[in-house]
């Protein structure tokens, strides 16, 4: 955290330094992010992202929005425009945030961008398959996704028994554990660590993570088998 002189913050382990959260899927044929947060230019210039399909969004957060205009890079280089795909509370969002890429005339050089709302149904983007998945943050909606046999949760601290049904059967599960302090909107770590063990996945990947959480090292070492915490790079390959 900006500002921040916590052991965390000052932690010289590599795991200790987080920018903020989203993920990269890779298929055979297609690339696509969940989410553009304010550091997804570095992000993808960081992984060495060539390609990239399609961006698909969880909520209207800054942290998981601001970096949108950055993917006018690969508008350039691919010569294409990008599709997005959100819930309508997002995309609405989305519209307000970034108004000059939807304006009538448009200034050269913003991003080219084709937004497209999904709700509960199964899209795709190439080979790629997204099942939304709805959950609560706070009072707010947020869409998680699964894919295949990976899921992905950021950003959610309820999640009702008839979306939790979507998730079981998963190998992989990427859950938002915030801290180990209560907290309004995010699930603490043990209530992820507990979420995890009611829906049976085999391995469960935390993120979303807070200085306040503590060591990645320590931390670590608490959690229960199949249990990680997730960190800035890591790379997962799911069958
Ligand atoms: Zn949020
Ligand atoms: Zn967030």
């Amino acid at each position: 955290m900006v500002a921040c002189k916590c052991a965390v913050c000052k932690s010289a382990d590599s795991k200790d330094k987080r920018l903020r959260s989203s993920v990269h899927i890779q298929s055979s044929s297609t690339s696509v992010v969940i989410d553009t947060t304010p550091d997804f230019r570095y992000q993808m210039l960081r992984s060495d992202i060539e390609q990239l399909d399609g961006v698909v969004f969880t909520h209207a957060h800054k942290d998981h929005i601001a970096g949108l205009d950055d993917v006018k890079a690969f508008n350039f280089i691919h010569q294409s425009v990008m599709p997005l795909f959100a819930n309508k509370e997002t995309a609405d969002a989305i519209k307000r945030d970034f108004y000059y890429a939807f304006a009538e005339k448009k200034y050269p050089g913003v991003p080219s961008l084709e937004l497209h709302v999904k709700e509960k149904e199964v899209f795709s983007v190439g080979d790629l398959h997204f099942q939304p998945i709805q959950v609560k943050h706070l009072h707010m909606d947020v869409t998680g996704y699964r894919i295949g046999d990976f899921t992905y949760i950021t950003d959610a601290n309820y999640i009702s028994d008839e979306e939790k049904q979507k998730i079981k059967g998963s190998k992989v599960l990427v859950l938002n554990a915030l801290r180990k302090e209560k907290h309004l909107s995010h699930f603490t770590l043990q209530e992820a660590i507990d979420l995890a063990v009611e829906l049976q996945v085999p391995t469960t990947y935390f993120t979303h993570i807070s200085h306040q959480l503590g060591l990645h090292n320590e931390v670590s070492k608490e959690l229960p088998a199949g249990m990680y915490l997730a960190y800035d790079g890591l790379v997962i390959h799911v069958d």
